[in-house]
């Protein structure tokens, strides 16, 4: 099965939720829109949308090292423009 990936633009969302056999629910701590880190390396993704492969969020390195392509080549052939978030 070839490679592929997806583009997943980050909404505000709990960090994990987790059901309980006793009918609880547990949900981890929000986390903004901004706050994604690369699932491979675990650096932090400064720029939307996100690029995903088997669900996994990938930064530039990382995924240029699997796919061979920039997320910016990636994105441009599928008509979706990368934004990228100022440098602090
Ligand atoms: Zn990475």
């Amino acid at each position: 099965m070839p490679d592929t990936y997806t583009f997943w633009t980050p909404t505000e969302r709990s960090a994990f939720v987790a059901f309980w056999d006793d009918g609880t629910v547990d949900e981890g701590p929000m986390l903004g829109a901004d706050e994604v880190i690369c699932d491979a390396c675990d650096c932090d993704i400064c720029f939307t949308p996100v690029p995903l492969a088997d669900g996994y969020a990938l930064c530039d390195d990382c995924f240029k090292e699997r796919f061979g392509l920039t997320v910016e080549e990636a994105a441009a052939k599928e008509d979706i423009v990368i934004t990228r978030k100022e440098e602090e």
